[in-house]
């Protein structure tokens, strides 16, 4: 990609980003999802001109993912290096999303990166690499003050620069929604609305509430001519739960703000 990605700031992230990077220290995007954490990260790492490895952690995510394991091809076996040796070799930024849902091992793997040291043990190899100068190491969490979300340890969170990231206000959403799907200002802004009173619903008790990504996904059903009810519907409503009642109550409610 040639175009450097659209990314409105919010405060300061951008300048603190580079001064994080200038001075090596790993940076943590705390958030909910689809607060624009990874577009973030898409726009630095174009802006500083770095390549970016994203590795999307799940439960099943362990440090031989990301550091590399022997492989048999044909009558050899092979070391292939995981993206995160690739990147310290390289010199690129890695980005490890939601962090604290891999397993613990990950977060074993990556300390000695995350301090003076900047270097990785592969105990596979014997070896200890140590890092590209323009390495970076990048994590996302989501605090999740709901149950079922993981929490990341003090002592991990503590060698991480963090900045939280959240629903913007509502006139850059707005404008967020603009730039990308070219939908008009006025059906943007009553989207962002919608959004704006589902969110203030806390007695739902929703696992995660209205993003400004199902408000982009809405916007684009809308701009390429979908029934904007119906755009809403599919885009905002269902994903947000399985509860046929509040499906019912919230289909209602943006049935009026449409
Ligand atoms: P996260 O990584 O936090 O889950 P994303 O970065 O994938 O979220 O954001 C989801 C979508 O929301 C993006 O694809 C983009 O369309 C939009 N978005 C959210 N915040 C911003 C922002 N500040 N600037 C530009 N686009 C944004």
């Amino acid at each position: 990609m040639n175009t450097l990605p659209y990314y409105r700031a919010i405060g300061k992230e951008i300048e603190i980003f580079e001064h994080s990077y200038k001075n090596k220290i790993p940076f943590l995007l705390k958030g909910p999802t689809g607060t624009g954490k990874s577009r973030f990260i898409e726009f630095m790492a174009h802006k500083l001109d770095k390549k970016l490895i994203t590795i999307s952690c799940h439960e099943e995510t362990s440090s031989t993912d990301l550091i590399g394991r022997y492989i048999i091809k044909g009558a050899e076996t092979i070391w292939l290096d995981g993206p995160l040796t690739t990147a310290i070799k390289e010199g690129a930024i890695i980005y490890l999303d939601e962090i604290a849902e891999a397993r613990p091992d990950v977060i074993v793997a990556i300390h000695s990166l995350t301090d003076h040291r900047r270097e990785l043990f592969i105990d596979k190899l014997g070896i200890t690499l140590k890092a590209h100068q323009d390495f970076m190491l990048v994590a996302s969490f989501n605090p999740g003050y709901q149950k079922g979300f993981k929490e990341l340890k003090p002592s991990t969170r503590q060698r991480f620069i963090a900045t939280s990231f959240d629903y913007p206000e509502a006139k850059i959403e707005a404008e967020i929604l603009v730039n990308e799907t070219e939908i008009e200002i006025g059906v943007a802004k009553k989207l962002v609305n919608i959004a704006t009173k589902i969110r203030n619903l806390t007695e739902l008790g929703l696992a995660e509430t209205v993003s400004t990504r199902l408000l982009v996904d809405a916007a684009k059903l809308i701009h390429s001519g979908l029934p904007k009810r119906l755009s809403v519907e599919v885009a905002v409503v269902e994903p947000l739960t399985d509860d046929l009642e509040v499906v019912e109550a919230l289909k209602d409610l943006c049935n009026l703000m449409i």
